[in-house]
């Protein structure tokens, strides 16, 4: 599943061509990715208008149009964000495109289906219920000393299960999870409040880092993720534990650990982390 760092590398690949660029025709929707509003009134809020400016918050990728509006698109398991000559032969499960002046289509493609569309303004999107509420950036000055730290410094819930809340922290997943984990050299199944001062710093110090390796990398590719312009991340190579269940740790050789936390296939090093 693209994270906070595949999705910003996906938005930092598509600003400078994107952003200027005018809506001539909504090409084609498939209904079913809509979640709001109704998808008939889609074309009418998209046709005709300028991209203003291209952002992400958490997950969500956001393209604001000229008109306040800004169309969001969360990726969800399998989604992908790219640009494409219009020409360019249409792969299957393509359920967006759009065609902008520039002769380029944004297409939006996304096998499984898990992910959304959403079209209208700020107060719109908050009204209607569509948009979940987001807790701290990692990369947020006050990311190590707002709303992430007191949560883990009260929460009974496994470390684990707190990193993934999306509404206290924006845009972590199961990789980066895992990956802050190790680097803190703390256990994700640990009950939060009782981490020491020092774990929840180390903590989070860890997570923005981690983030900010991986979209030097220019994300994470498993099956599904592409940047941009369809190529794959490379992060994969430099991960400590994330998808190494069973190998050995990269600091001490011991065989890394692969249980289940929150629900999610989580990997740890026994001896590293405490
Ligand atoms: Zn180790």
């Amino acid at each position: 599943m693209p994270e906070l760092p595949e999705v910003e590398t996906i938005v930092r690949d598509l600003r400078p061509h994107v952003v200027g660029s005018r809506v001539e025709a909504l090409v084609h929707l498939n209904p079913a990715v809509v979640r709001y509003p109704d998808p008939g009134d889609v074309a009418v809020g998209l046709e005709g208008r300028t991209v203003a400016c291209l952002g992400r918050r958490g997950k969500f990728i956001q393209l604001w149009l000229d008109s306040k509006q800004e169309l969001v698109v969360h990726l969800g398991m399998t989604g992908t964000l790219t640009l494409e000559a219009a020409a360019a032969p249409l792969r299957t499960h393509t359920h967006l495109r759009l065609g902008l002046d520039s002769g380029s289509e944004l297409r939006y493609r996304d096998p499984r289906r898990f992910g959304r569309v959403l079209l209208g303004t700020e107060s719109e999107l908050e009204q209607a219920g569509v948009m979940p509420r987001l807790g701290v950036e990692p990369f947020a000055p006050d990311f190590a000393s707002g709303l992430a730290a007191e949560v883990l410094r009260t929460s009974r819930r496994p470390v684990k299960a707190v990193l993934l809340d999306q509404s206290v922290i924006a845009g972590c997943g199961n990789i980066y999870a895992d990956e802050a984990c190790f680097l803190a050299r703390v256990r994700p199944g640990r009950r939060a409040w009782r981490l020491s001062t020092s774990e929840r710093r180390r903590l989070l110090a860890a997570l923005p880092i981690v983030m900010a390796e991986a979209i030097e990398r220019r994300g994470t590719s498993f099956s599904d993720y592409r940047d941009g312009f369809g190529a794959k991340g490379q992060a994969f190579e430099s991960l400590f534990v994330y998808g190494r269940g069973g190998r050995a740790c990269v600091r001490c050789r011991s065989t890394l650990r692969q249980v289940r936390i929150a629900g999610r296939t989580t990997v740890f090093c026994g001896r590293c982390q405490s």
